[in-house]
């Protein structure tokens, strides 16, 4: 069993907007750290105008180049303790980031690693059972 889907351990014990820095710091009751550049967390919104919803592509989906305002983090709201909600500089606010999500789409390289390590590799037919 992956641990990173435990119950338990997809809980922050420290979140940390660096807004000079532009960056996220999320430090996880493992022990891990996770580190997003806020660029990255504004592409990872999850909301449905972000991300489309009913079978429609939202707006990250047409591949908007981003102003600055649109990837400076203003501030962060903890939402019902298993999320977070950043209010961005152009006003955006409805992106929900559920702990999971951003535990489980961490950009350090342990977590790359996990990522790619677990996906299927197209085109091999020798299994087991086959
Ligand atoms: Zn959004
Ligand atoms: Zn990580």
């Amino acid at each position: 069993m992956n641990p990173a889907s435990a119950p338990g351990t997809i809980t922050p014990v420290s979140i940390h907007a660096d807004r000079g820095a532009g960056r996220l710091e999320i430090g996880w009751a493992d022990g891990h750290a996770t580190v997003y550049d806020t660029t990255a967390l504004r592409w990872l919104c999850p909301c449905a105008y972000c991300r489309g919803e009913a079978g429609m592509p939202g707006w990250l989906d047409s591949a908007p180049t981003l102003t600055e305002e649109q990837t400076r983090l203003v501030d962060v709201a903890l939402v019902g303790g298993y999320a977070i909600a950043p209010t961005w500089g152009d006003g955006h606010h409805t992106g929900y980031y559920t702990y999971a999500l951003l535990r489980d789409r961490c950009p350090c390289p342990e977590c790359s690693e996990r990522r790619s390590g677990r996906q299927p590799t197209p085109g091999r037919s020798h299994e087991e059972h086959a």
